[in-house]
């Protein structure tokens, strides 16, 4: 069965789209987290950025950042994220690559992002693994 990103691409369900080319739409996400939030996806099938062509990727970013601009120029936003979450444990909920970009306001505007600070992490350790992976 397609996902529902295939069928918003292929016309199927309706979305308020921001900008489109041969590669790439962009349309606003409907929780519209706060006023403005837009996913960008390129209309190819890939399930994450991880098995997403570099190239395309490239040209998702490349997306992002007139859309972030656009977001600013638009709404007064004083900043944005960008985000992409890769895998369930990640928190994708649909399996079609796509990058959220989120205008920020300030910090009552209802985004909540924190991340827990673990000591004693041997960090040469962590990323000496990680070279030898790449
Ligand atoms: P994820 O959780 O996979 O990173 O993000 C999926 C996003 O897709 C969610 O923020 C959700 O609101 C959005 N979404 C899911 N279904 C639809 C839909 O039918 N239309 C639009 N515009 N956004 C959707």
């Amino acid at each position: 069965m397609k996902d529902i990103f295939c069928r918003i691409i292929e016309g199927e369900i309706p979305s308020a789209k921001v900008y489109e080319d041969e590669e790439v739409l962009a349309f606003l996400d409907i929780t519209q987290s706060t006023k403005g939030h837009t996913l960008i996806v390129p209309k190819a099938h890939y399930e994450n950025y991880l098995s997403t062509p570099p190239e395309l990727l490239a040209h998702v970013l490349e997306v992002a950042q007139k859309v972030g601009k656009a977001q600013i120029e638009a709404f007064g936003a004083k900043g944005t994220n960008i985000l992409s979450n890769a895998g369930e444990a990640a928190g994708q909920s649909v399996m079609h690559f796509h990058l959220h970009v989120i205008p920020r306001y300030d910090e009552t505007d209802g985004v909540h992002m924190s991340f827990d600070e673990h000591q004693g992490t041997d960090l040469q350790d962590v990323a000496s693994k990680i070279k030898e992976s790449l």
